[in-house]
C-alpha cells in the first residue's frame, strides 16, 4: 500500500471532506507496514473497500416549530462497515454536521467497535438540526420527523443507532417512541434508552467512566494512579461529566471543565455539589460553564480560552473533534502533563498527536479510550435480546473488564522496541486486523 497514492485518490473522489480524510490518513499510517506484509489483504483490496461506506442515506427532515413555521433540516445515516456485526454508532444533532464529519465518525467507529471485542459493525448518522434553544415539543417533533425517514433502514439486527453530541436520553426516547409506533415492535433498535424501558444501567456515564478506566490502565504501566493528580477536562456533556465524576472518585482533582465559549478554573477541584449543579443546568438547556463562576466561590471563568493552558498532570479532551491543536499540545507537554486520554472522537489534531508521541507521554486515541460508551451499548443490545437486565455493578464490572482488554490489545500491537506504547498504532492495528480478517472470511461482497 502506498498511503499517499490512496489519499490522493480519496481526495480526488471526496474533495473537501477534511475530517474524513484526516481520520483515514491516521489509520493508514498506522497499518501500512502490517498491510504490506500481508498479501492476502492486498489481493482482497481490503483498504480500498474499508475506506468507503457500504451505503449512505441522506434525507430531508421537515417539521413545524412552535410558531407554526416550517423548518427543513438534513438527515443522514451512514452504514460504514458491517463485517463483524450490525452497524452501530451514534446520531449527532449539531449545526456543524455534514457528510465529512459523519464519515470520519463512522470510519472511526468501525475500528472502535472491533476493539470492544463485541460483534458490532461501524455506522454513524445525524442531522444539522440545532437542539440549542428549542422547546421540548420542538425537539419531539423533530425527532419524530427524523425517524419517519430513518426507521426503514435500521433494526435490532441490522443497524442500531445511539446518542452523540446533541442526542441524549430525551432524544433517544422520542426517536424510539416513533420507531416503535412505525415498526410495531419493542426491540433493541436504539441504545441509550431509559432504564425503565430497555436501557442499560450505567450507559449515561459509561463513556466517561471508560475513558478514566483506560487512563488508569495507562498510569498503572508506570506504577502510577489518579490519586492526587490534577486533571483538566473539556466540555461538560454526556462524556465529560462521567469522566469528571470517576476521576474525582479515584482521588484526582478536576480543576477545569469547558464549553465552546471558554473554561472555568476550579483551583480546589470539582465537588459532587458542583457536578450536580451543572447536571441540573444541562438538563434545563441552560449555559453550564460561565454560571459556575457566579455560583461557586474561588471559581473563575476564562472567556475564549481552553483548559489546556493550565498546568495539569492529566488532560481529558471530551468535547469535540480537533479541539486540541499543536500549540495546545506543546503547552500541555511544557507544563509537565503526563497523560492525555481522549474522551471525544478525534479531539486532537494530527500535529497535536505528533507532539504527544514525540515527547513519549501517555496518549490514548478516542477509538480506544472512549469505546466504553459503545461497549455498554453493545451490552444493552445483549440485554434487550435476552429480555434481561444486569445490575449497575454487573454492567460496571463488564465495562471495566472491556477497557482493560482494549488497553491490553493496544499494548500488544503498539509497544515499540524501546518499550514506549504507541496507543494510536496499537488501537488502529488491533481494530483493523479484526475487521480485515472478517472481510476476508466473508468474501468479496
Ligand atoms: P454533548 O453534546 O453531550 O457534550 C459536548 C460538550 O462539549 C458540551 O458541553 C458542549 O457545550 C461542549 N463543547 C462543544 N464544542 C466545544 C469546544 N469547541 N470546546 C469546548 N467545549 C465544547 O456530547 P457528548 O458528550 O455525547 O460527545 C462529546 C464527544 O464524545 C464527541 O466527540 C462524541 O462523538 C464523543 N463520544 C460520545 C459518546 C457518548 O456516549 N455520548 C461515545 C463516544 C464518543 P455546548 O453544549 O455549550 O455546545
Amino acid at each position: 500500500m502506498n498511503v499517499q497514492e490512496i489519499m490522493n485518490s480519496l481526495e480526488a473522489k471526496h474533495p473537501g471532506e477534511k475530517e474524513y480524510l484526516q481520520a483515514v490518513h491516521e489509520v493508514l499510517e498506522s497499518v501500512k507496514d502490517l498491510y504490506n506484509e500481508n498479501p492476502q489483504y492486498q489481493a482482497a483490496k481490503i483498504i480500498e473497500r474499508v475506506v468507503e461506506p457500504d451505503r449512505i442515506l441522506t434525507f430531508k427532515v421537515s417539521w413545524l416549530d412552535d410558531k407554526g413555521e416550517v423548518q427543513v433540516n438534513l438527515g443522514y445515516r451512514i452504514q460504514f462497515n458491517g463485517a463483524i456485526g450490525p452497524y452501530k454508532g451514534g446520531l449527532r444533532f449539531h449545526p456543524s454536521v455534514n457528510l465529512s464529519i459523519l464519515k470520519f465518525l463512522g470510519f472511526e467507529q468501525i475500528f472502535k467497535n472491533a476493539l470492544t471485542t463485541l460483534p458490532m459493525g461501524g455506522g454513524k448518522g445525524g442531522s444539522d438540526f440545532n437542539p440549542k434553544g428549542k422547546s421540548d415539543a420542538e425537539i419531539m417533533r423533530f425527532c419524530q420527523a427524523f425517524m419517519l425517514e430513518l426507521w426503514q433502514l435500521i433494526g435490532p439486527d441490522t443497524d442500531v443507532p445511539a446518542g452523540d453530541i446533541g442526542v441524549g436520553g430525551r432524544e433517544i426516547g422520542y426517536l424510539y417512541g416513533m420507531y416503535k409506533k412505525l415498526a410495531k415492535e419493542h426491540t433493541g433498535v436504539l441504545t441509550g434508552k431509559g432504564s425503565g424501558w430497555g436501557g442499560s444501567l450505567m450507559r449515561p456515564e459509561a463513556t466517561g467512566y471508560g475513558d478514566v478506566y483506560f487512563a488508569q490502565e495507562m498510569l498503572a504501566t508506570k506504577g502510577d494512579s489518579f490519586k492526587g493528580k490534577i486533571v483538566a477536562i473539556s466540555g461538560f456533556g454526556n462524556v465529560a461529566w462521567g469522566a469528571a465524576q470517576k476521576a474525582t472518585e479515584l482521588g484526582a482533582k478536576v480543576v477545569a471543565i469547558s464549553g465552546p465559549d471558554g473554561y472555568v478554573h476550579i483551583p480546589n477541584g470539582m465537588t459532587n455539589e458542583m457536578i450536580d449543579y451543572m447536571l441540573e443546568l444541562r438538563a434545563s438547556n441552560n449555559d453550564i460553564v460561565a454560571p459556575m463562576a457566579q455560583e461557586f466561590q474561588g471559581v473563575t471563568f476564562h472567556a475564549g480560552k481552553k483548559p489546556w493552558e493550565l498546568k495539569v498532570d492529566i488532560a481529558l479532551p471530551c468535547a469535540t473533534q480537533n479541539e486540541l491543536n499543536g500549540p495546545d499540545a506543546q503547552k500541555l507537554v511544557d507544563n509537565g502533563c503526563i497523560l492525555v486520554g481522549e474522551g471525544a472522537n478525534m479531539p486532537s489534531t494530527e500535529e497535536a498527536i505528533d507532539i504527544f508521541l514525540k515527547n513519549k507521554i501517555l496518549f490514548s486515541p478516542g477509538k480506544a479510550s472512549n469505546a466504553g460508551g459503545v461497549a455498554t451499548s453493545g451490552l444493552e443490545m445483549s440485554q434487550n435480546s435476552a429480555r434481561y437486565n444486569w445490575s449497575a455493578e454487573e454492567v460496571d464490572a463488564k465495562l471495566h473488564r472491556i477497557m482493560k482488554d482494549i488497553h491490553a490489545a493496544c499494548v500488544k500491537y503498539g509497544t515499540q522496541p524501546d518499550g514506549y506504547v504507541n496507543y494510536v498504532k496499537g488501537a488502529n492495528i488491533a481494530g483493523f486486523v479484526k475487521v480485515a480478517d472478517a472481510m476476508l472470511d466473508l468474501g468479496v461482497i
